[in-house]
């Protein structure tokens, strides 16, 4: 462990000219010690309890225990083989990049991780499921891993063992869907990605029919630190129960919108106080979406809220991603919420009503009222489509997600709204974020 990854797993190793390291600087810095513990001191089972204790949870947005995930994947002699581990890198949510923020700046960190979880899953083929857009992404992770076949941390009987993987990269073709893992499968098999009912789980059937395990990139990246340095130290990073550290995001109007690797449990206050150095000039803080666009506004009495799985509800809205966009007082919270249904609906696949017919319903009264089209009724016909379109009501949580927002805006925002409609305008000199 270095000086630098101590502290901050994630990007502690990165080059601060913002190349990525080549493999003799990632293994200068303690790469591949977690791969080759993995393989010559532990069983695949031993590394999946190693990272249960860890109390690592999913960084897509679910927070999953992912120790708990692995250990569905059938084991042994018994199990059907192949088997296959993904990686979910399509990262389409608004705002979010930090999964390209990891990917460019140690893509061996990644595939240390797919390396650890395929042997741990008895997995023979991993593939990262790549959003089209991320061509440095791509370009870096192709050149990792030709080094890592090279160095034979991938391959054939990978450091003498006889544990052999093979791992390709697959450039999506970019749909919002294809972050639910069971439709990326779906187009990972060359198919439209609409999703699939569960059960069968993936673990069971999965890609091609297989057993499978997908996770997130900011997920995997922290596994070759889990089992290098142990589950107890990774528990250490945190302020909270939950393990480890998280790199938040923050944009909108404040001095210095980045990500920063923090510890678990962070409060939105520090994020936005110390590490985005507040509020940009004549702007102040009103809201913020703080897990993502399918998660629920927080006002600033929430600012206080520890940013980790278990307490964010305490405000009312979810940790998701920790992608946290900040609304200002200057910025219309109508334009904002209708960018935000445009989007959904937009990528809404179509396959049941209530989402194909209401999230551009949405979109157009939200546009109209914005516009100063308005009309009085219209806040009883959203506050129907959240009930419409809520969890449970769709085959899918693309439509109970794009809920979240407009729930707490209708309800955090409801004299902008009235205003709006009263005055048949938008009182904000610009709309959205
Ligand atoms: S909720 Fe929307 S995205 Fe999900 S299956 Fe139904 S139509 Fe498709």
């Amino acid at each position: 462990m270095t000086a630098g990854t101590e502290r901050k797993p994630l990007t502690g190793a990165f080059r601060a000219d913002g190349a990525a390291p080549t493999l003799g600087e990632y293994r200068k810095a303690g790469g591949y010690e977690g791969l080759r513990r993995a393989l010559k001191e532990m069983k695949p089972g031993e590394v999946t309890k190693e990272v249960l204790a860890s109390g690592l949870r999913g960084r897509g947005g679910a927070g999953f225990p992912t120790g708990k995930k692995w250990s569905f994947m059938p084991m042994g002699e018994k199990a059907r083989h192949p088997k296959y581990y993904t990686c979910n890198a399509d990262e389409m949510e608004p705002g979010s990049f930090k999964d390209r923020v990891l990917m460019e700046g140690n893509p061996h960190l990644l595939i240390e991780g797919m390396a650890i979880a395929s042997y741990a899953l008895e997995a023979s083929t991993a593939v990262i499921f790549l959003r089209w857009a991320y061509h440095a992404a791509r370009k870096r992770l192709e050149r990792a891993i030709a080094e890592a076949y090279d160095g034979n941390f991938l391959g054939e009987n990978i450091m003498g063992t006889d544990f052999s993987l093979r791992l390709h990269v697959h450039s999506s073709a970019g749909r919002y869907m294809c972050g639910e893992e069971a439709t990326m499968m779906t187009a990972l098999e060359g198919r439209r990605p609409f999703p699939r009912a569960k059960p069968p789980h993936l673990s069971v059937c999965g890609l091609w029919g297989k057993s499978t395990v997908n996770n997130n990139v900011e997920t995997i990246c922290n596994v070759p630190h889990i089992v290098k340095n142990g589950a107890a130290w990774y528990k250490g990073l945190s302020r909270t129960k939950e393990g480890g550290t998280k790199l938040y995001t923050m944009a909108g109007r404040v001095q210095r919108p980045g990500a920063w690797e923090l510890p678990m449990g962070t409060t939105m206050r520090e994020l936005l106080e110390e590490h985005a150095g507040g509020m940009r000039e004549g702007y102040r803080f009103r809201a913020a979406i703080p897990g993502g666009a399918s998660t629920e506004f927080v006002l600033k009495g929430h600012l206080d809220t520890k940013m980790d799985f278990d307490s964010m509800p305490e405000s009312g809205s979810r940790l998701g991603t920790g992608t946290v966009v900040v609304l200002d007082d200057r910025t219309c919270p109508i334009g904002t919420t209708w960018s935000l249904m445009d989007f959904f609906s937009r990528e809404s696949c179509g396959w049941c009503t209530p989402c194909r017919e209401g999230l551009p319903w949405i979109a157009r009264i939200l546009e109209a009222i914005e516009r100063g089209e308005g009309e009085p009724g219209d806040m009883d016909i959203l506050r129907e489509h959240c009930r419409d379109l809520g969890s449970g009501r769709t085959f899918c949580f693309l439509a109970p997600g794009a809920m979240e927002p407009l729930r707490s805006a209708l309800r955090y925002f409801e004299d902008d709204f009235m205003r709006h409609i009263r005055e048949k305008r938008c009182t904000y000199g610009r709309a959205g974020l």
